[in-house]
């Protein structure tokens, strides 16, 4: 009881401080009973359209927004995106229901990268135990958990700023209008979708921090590892200990280990965001790696 006591305690500390509902009750909470709704709403009458409309918000939300958006082009800068399709990724990012940009890159550089593994500054590492590293972190998080310098950049874009100010309102304003359109869309294109790859990336903080639940190639600092199934289906996160070793790539997988099968299908996004020119300089870095194998070995198990 005064576990619960304390959530609620720090969560209407957190309401206080940034004058928005906190995450957990604004999105993990009524996203999750939206999209076992949806899903029982699909089971009572299927309809194939849900199937191709879950696809779309699946690599619209779930590898635009938050593996090519909030990882890899906001987080850690290794792509270049069209400067008319700025906005619309901050839009998108916001819509892949994982926290405000400014937010997940502090997170994610200040403590996650910066800190891998060290329980005692790395938010989300197994280490604290595998419910811990998988959503449970999500729980914990307090106001003044995450501070927002490692992300001080973008406290200058005001595209950004004003994206991360009316996070709540940016989301359920989208959720309205895609349900007053057709609400079986928006639980099968937006909600559905959205709440799959926030589990898909749960699965990446986890399990790819996991020791022997992969292999490594390289001996970074912390417990990364490579899990290839995680690597093909959730946007080539799971190619971690290679991302670990090499954040500044955009391609998790052959441009760093040269391993042709560890295929990152974040390569794929690329023309839908970027100039030609990154498109060709991001897959002739692939294409290099490929030809010439660089024939990564695995290292030892943690
Ligand atoms: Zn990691
Ligand atoms: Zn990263």
């Amino acid at each position: 009881m005064t576990k619960l006591k304390q959530f609620l305690d720090d969560n209407i500390a957190t309401y206080r401080a940034t004058k928005q509902v906190p995450y957990v009750f604004a999105v993990l909470i009524p996203f999750h009973i939206l999209a076992v709704y949806g899903l029982y709403l699909g089971y009572q009458s299927w309809d194939w359209m849900y199937a191709a409309w879950f696809v779309a918000g699946w690599v619209i939300f779930g590898g635009l927004g938050a593996c090519v958006g909030l990882h890899r082009w906001v987080s850690h800068k290794s792509i270049e995106v069209r400067p008319f399709m700025r906005p619309i990724m901050h839009w998108i990012m916001v819509c892949s229901c994982q926290g405000s940009a400014i937010w997940w890159a502090a997170l994610h550089r200040g403590y996650h990268h910066a800190h891998a593994d060290n329980p005692e500054r790395d938010i989300h590492t197994p280490k604290d135990g595998f419910w811990h590293a998988y959503m449970g972190w999500m729980l914990k998080v307090k106001h003044d958990t995450i501070n927002l310098k490692y992300g001080i950049e973008y406290l200058k874009d005001k595209s950004m700023v004003w994206h991360h100010k009316h996070y709540n309102y940016v989301l359920w304003g989208t959720l309205a209008v895609m349900m007053a359109i057709d609400p079986m869309f928006a639980f099968w294109f937006f909600v559905i979708p959205t709440m799959f790859s926030l589990h898909s990336d749960s699965v990446v903080n986890s399990v790819c921090h996991f020791p022997g639940a992969g292999y490594r190639y390289y001996n970074t600092k912390d417990q990364s590892v490579n899990v290839p199934l995680v690597g093909w289906l959730a946007w080539g996160q799971g190619w971690h200990n290679n991302h670990h070793k090499s954040p500044r790539h955009f391609d998790f997988g052959t441009t760093v280990s040269g391993k042709w099968w560890e295929f990152d299908p974040c390569l794929l996004l690329v023309p839908f965001v970027s100039p030609w020119r990154e498109t060709k300089r991001l897959w002739s870095q692939w294409y290099r790696a490929w030809r010439h194998n660089e024939n990564a070995t695995p290292v030892e198990i943690v």
